[in-house]
């Protein structure tokens, strides 16, 4: 399988190079040259594997470049992980109704699925690549993909990792995360702003050609662990199939059954990745889009316009507090048939106008829906699913399931529906247990017993621990020091 970029199709490059590189040179993302196919009879197949094994399935399609063996030794280790035998586990909380619980890796949240994966694909693709420079992974993070990156590279031999996040827009318990991390090749920077204007600073970074060329005449090179990298992307697209095949194998629905999924979404690369699943012919019906209050994808989706251009929220769900969703790109270049030049005019008015605009007719014909939760909407989800089901929902996975209800309340579709759980409900204690009105508390290790005792379930052990670890990274600056503070890292480091 080639690699061509969102913004110029006569490139072709490797599953290997497009990982290792993180980003086109082009400034585009890089996308399969076509989806491969996912048939009837191996999602039958699929029914007798494990997870790592259906992992390194999927994978194989997308990086054949790799041999099964290699991706199942990957899968297996990096899967190993997580707390069940189970890397995400499927449940069943009403008829038709399912939650894929994503966050039982070791950060909690959903992006371990990935992150656990990518520092054995990418340091594999180099050896293949027969690239000995060293890596330097730039990470902007909105709270969970930093300590996920952090917790997958930490000593990984030939890499050096720098997290950049939103010093006052992460909760508590992800900045603590971070803050305690351990390891010899990890740095972590507080970014005065928010989440936005760190994964603009940290992209002005990457495609800065000069930057590039003095790292590399110091033997490094850059790469990313966002969801911008396809060796992030690929194994997200893993779950969607697992989860489906789950359902026909514990007779749920019969093989080729369409399914909908609601997957609460910022960067759009955890939805994107149930789009290619879909590509590939995962039986989908919907792919229902929730965002929080920074609706702007929703905004999207309704009319065709992307128009940066308002008010940022913080909420409850941070990890969703993303005005500009890099992963969109790849969407449009779907919709657009593949038109790079017409992706790049559009990218280029994103830069210089803050928006963009599509034909929304483009968007009638997808499988896409979308509606938002405000605030309240996701306490009242939070209270309603522990009311109605007995299950806590962390608030990103709440925002989901107040657009569920929202969606079920007029549509009355009764596909069954996988609404995609992408936190622990420890992770984000203090509002958790506030909306299940049973008590009021404000500080995150006082939340976490309280909740055990409210839910009956035990809180993730690393979660707890944390509380007692020193803080050792304290680091903060202003976002147009970026570029200054990776070489001094670098120079530092090295
Ligand atoms: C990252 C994250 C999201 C958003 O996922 P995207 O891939 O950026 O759309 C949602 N919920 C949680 C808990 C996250 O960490």
């Amino acid at each position: 399988m080639k690699y061509t970029s969102t913004r110029d199709t006569t490139k072709r490059v490797s599953g290997a190079e497009a990982i290792v590189k993180g980003i086109s040179e082009d400034g585009g993302l890089f996308v399969p040259v076509d989806f491969p196919v996912l048939s009837k009879n191996e999602i039958t197949k699929l029914c007798d594997m494990d997870y790592p094994e259906r992992a390194a399935f999927v994978l194989h399609k997308y990086l054949d470049e790799f041999s099964f063996e290699e991706l199942i030794d990957f899968a297996r280790k990096a899967y190993s992980r997580f707390e069940d035998n189970d890397a995400c586990p499927l449940a069943k909380i009403d008829d038709g109704l399912f939650i894929l619980e994503l966050w039982h890796g070791p950060t909690s949240a959903f992006k371990d699925l990935a992150l656990t994966m990518l520092p054995y694909l990418l340091t594999a693709s180099k050896k293949k690549l027969g690239n000995e420079e060293k890596t330097l992974i730039l990470v902007a993070t909105s709270g969970d993909t930093g300590k996920a990156a952090l917790e997958g590279f930490r000593d990984v031999e030939g890499t050096e990792i720098i997290v950049f996040y939103p010093e006052s827009g992460v909760s508590d318990m992800q900045k603590m995360q971070m803050v305690t991390q351990e390891g010899s090749n990890v740095n972590i920077v507080g970014i005065k702003g928010n989440f936005d204007d760190a994964q603009t600073a940290v992209k002005k970074v990457f495609t800065d050609n000069k930057f590039a060329e003095n790292l590399a005449q110091k033997g490094i090179k850059m790469s990313s662990a966002n969801s911008i990298n396809w060796g992030r992307l690929a194994p997200q697209i893993a779950y969607y199939i697992s989860s489906y095949v789950d359902l026909v194998d514990s007779g749920e629905i019969q093989n080729g059954d369409k399914i909908n999924f609601v997957v609460p979404t910022g960067n759009f690369g955890n939805v994107l990745a149930g789009y290619y699943a879909y590509r590939m012919g995962l039986p989908i019906a919907k792919l229902i889009v929730a965002s929080n209050s920074n609706n702007i994808l929703s905004d999207f989706f309704h009319t065709g316009e992307y128009n940066v251009e308002r008010k940022f929220f913080k909420t409850m769900s941070p990890s969703m507090d993303i005005l500009v969703s890099s992963n969109l790109e790849r969407l449009i270049f779907e919709l657009e048939d593949r038109n790079s030049d017409k992706v790049k005019k559009l990218f280029s008015s994103l830069a210089k106008n803050e928006k963009y605009e599509i034909d929304p007719e483009l968007l009638n014909q997808t499988i896409f829906e979308s509606a938002w939760a405000d605030e309240e909407e996701t306490k009242e989800a939070i209270f309603n699913f522990f009311d109605l089901y007995d299950y806590a929902l962390d608030p990103h996975t709440a925002v989901a399931a107040s657009v569920y209800m929202d969606y079920i309340g007029e549509t009355v579709d009764e596909t069954p529906c996988i609404i995609v759980s992408t936190a622990s409900p420890f992770k984000f204690a203090p509002d958790v247990y506030n909306a299940l009105g049973v008590g009021k508390v404000k500080d995150t290790f006082k939340a976490i017993p309280l909740l055990e005792l409210a839910t009956a379930l035990d809180a993730p052990q690393a979660l707890k621990e944390l509380k007692d670890k020193p803080t050792l990274h304290r680091l903060i600056v202003d976002s147009d020091q970026v570029a200054d503070i990776v070489l001094k890292i670098v120079e530092t480091k090295n």
